[in-house]
C-alpha cells in the first residue's frame, strides 16, 4: 500500500470513522474510545491526543446553526419559551452527540497524517515508504 494519503481523505476517512491509513477498519473501539490499533491494516492510534477538539469543534459547528435558527424563529413568531427549550433543546442535543464521534474522528485523521504529537514516527515511517516507492519505480 502506498502512502499517498491526502489530509483532506485522511480527515474525511476519519469523520466516517474509519481508520485514516487504510479506509478499511473500524477507528473506534466504543462510542469516544478510539482503537488502539487498526484490525485491517495494524496502524497504532494508540498515540492520538485529541482531548477537547472535537467538543469545541462541536459547539462552535451546532451553535452556529442552533442559534440563528432559535432567534429567527422567535423573531418570526415569539413562541413561549418551554416550546423553543422543547424544539431545541432536544435538536441540540442529539445533534452534537451525532457530530462528536466523526468529528473526533477527522481530528485523529489530522494528527495521524500530519505526524502530530505521537504520530511522527509513523509519518516519519510512510514518507520513507513513500520514497523507497519512488526509487523503485525510477
Ligand atoms: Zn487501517
Amino acid at each position: 500500500m502506498t502512502n499517498a494519503v491526502s489530509l483532506g481523505r485522511a480527515m474525511w476517512r476519519g469523520f466516517t470513522m474509519k481508520c485514516p491509513h487504510c479506509g478499511e477498519g473500524r477507528l473506534f473501539g466504543r462510542f469516544l474510545k478510539v482503537a488502539d490499533h487498526c484490525a485491517a491494516c495494524g496502524e497504532s492510534y494508540s498515540a492520538q491526543r485529541a482531548d477537547d477538539l472535537p467538543a469545541y469543534l462541536v459547539i462552535v459547528a451546532v451553535g452556529h446553526a442552533v442559534v440563528p435558527a432559535l432567534l429567527a424563529m422567535e423573531t418570526a413568531y415569539a413562541p413561549p419559551y418551554w416550546v423553543q427549550a422543547l424544539i431545541w433543546l432536544p435538536i441540540t442535543l442529539l445533534s452534537s452527540l451525532a457530530l462528536l464521534q466523526p468529528v473526533k474522528g477527522a481530528v485523529v485523521g489530522l494528527q495521524w497524517q500530519t505526524g502530530m504529537h505521537g504520530f511522527q514516527e509513523s509519518k516519519q515511517r510512510r514518507v520513507a515508504d513513500a520514497r523507497r516507492l519512488a526509487q523503485a519505480s525510477i
